[in-house]
C-alpha cells in the first residue's frame, strides 16, 4: 500500500487549553505524571472518505480468519475481541514490503523504531480490558490509546468501544496513522498528536485505558482519568528491567494492581517530536 501525499490537516475541532510550556526533551520520565500540563493535543475526527482498495493481491479475509482461528487456539475466547480482529485488515496498516507477513502472529517495524504489537498482544491485551467492563456483552465506554503507532489496535478498538481516543508522540505516525485509518471511515476513532503520559483530560473519565508502550511507572495522569469501574492495561518495567503486563483496577475502594506475563513494547517517552 502506497497512501498518497498526505493533505494539509484541516483545522483541529478541539484544542486543549494553552499550557505553561510543554517540555521539548525526549528524555524517558518514569512515574511522573503532569496533570497540569496538557496541551498539545490535538483532536483529529477520521473525514468520510471512500474506501480504496488495497490491491494487494491476497485474500485477505480467508488469512484473517485463520489468524483468528489461531488466536483462539492460543487461549483468546472473548467472541468480541476476535470478530473485530477478523474485521479489521491488518495488512492495510504495514508498509507494502510486510504486506505477506502481516496476518502472521509477529511484531512489525512500523517507521520511526516503533512496531506494530503481535496480534495475540493485541488481543490479550484487548480481552483483558473488555473482561474489566461489568457486562462483558456490553461495549467498552470510552477509551483511551498511548501509542497510536499505525492506528491498527486504534482501529480495533474502534470496533469495540463507543468512542476512541489515541495519542502518538511522534508527528510521522500521528499522519500515517490518519491516513491508514481514514479509509476505514470509523468515525468514533479520534486521533490526537501529543504526550500520551499526560492521558487526554477532555476525554475523561475512561472506561478503558490501554498503552502500546512502556515505562518504569504508570503515569498518574492515567490513573486519574481512569473511570471508576474502569480498567487500565499497559506494559511495564518491573524491578531489575523486564516488562510485565500490568492490570490496574479503579474502585470506589481505590486501585488495584496485578502483574500478568512478559512483554516486549517499544519505550514510553515524555515529549513530542
Ligand atoms: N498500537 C500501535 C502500536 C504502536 S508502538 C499499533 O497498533 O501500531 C507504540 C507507540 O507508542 C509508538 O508509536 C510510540 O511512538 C508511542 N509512544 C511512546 N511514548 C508515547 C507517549 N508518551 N505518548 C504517545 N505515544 C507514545
Amino acid at each position: 500500500m502506497t497512501p498518497p501525499a498526505t493533505p494539509k490537516r484541516p483545522g483541529f475541532p478541539v484544542r486543549l487549553e494553552p499550557d505553561a510550556g510543554t517540555p521539548s526533551a525526549t528524555k524517558k520520565v518514569a512515574g511522573r505524571a503532569h496533570p497540569e500540563r496538557a496541551s498539545g493535543l490535538f483532536d483529529m475526527k477520521i473525514p468520510a472518505k471512500a474506501a480504496v482498495s488495497s490491491g494487494v493481491g491476497l485474500d485477505s479475509r480467508a488469512v484473517r480468519t485463520r489468524m483468528v482461528q489461531k488466536l483462539a487456539a492460543q487461549g483468546i475466547s472473548d467472541a468480541q475481541v476476535l470478530a473485530a480482529m477478523g474485521q479489521v485488515e491488518r495488512h492495510r496498516f504495514v508498509d507494502t514490503a510486510l504486506v505477506n507477513q502481516a496476518y502472521e502472529d509477529t511484531s512489525l517495524p512500523i517507521g520511526l523504531g516503533q512496531t506494530i504489537s503481535k496480534p495475540n498482544v493485541v488481543a490479550r491485551m484487548l480481552e483483558l480490558l473488555r473482561q474489566g467492563v461489568a457486562s462483558p456483552s456490553a461495549k467498552l465506554g470510552r477509551v483511551l490509546e498511548i501509542g497510536t503507532g499505525c492506528g491498527y489496535q486504534a482501529a480495533v478498538l474502534g470496533q469495540l468501544a463507543s468512542e476512541v481516543y489515541s495519542i502518538e508522540r511522534l508527528r510521522g505516525l500521528h499522519d500515517k496513522a490518519r491516513e491508514n485509518l481514514r479509509a476505514l471511515r470509523l468515525a468514533n476513532v479520534h486521533l490526537l498528536f501529543g504526550d500520551g503520559m499526560l492521558g487526554y483530560a477532555k476525554g475523561a473519565p475512561y472506561a478503558a485505558i490501554i498503552a502500546a508502550a512502556g515505562g518504569e511507572a504508570i503515569p498518574q495522569a492515567w490513573v486519574e482519568q481512569l473511570a471508576v469501574g474502569g480498567r487500565l492495561v499497559a506494559p511495564m518495567h518491573m524491578a531489575g528491567g523486564a516488562q510485565a503486563l500490568v492490570v490496574l483496577d479503579r474502585t470506589a475502594q481505590g486501585v488495584t494492581q496485578t502483574v500478568l506475563e512478559a512483554v516486549h513494547f517499544v519505550p514510553l517517552k515524555s515529549g513530542t517530536s
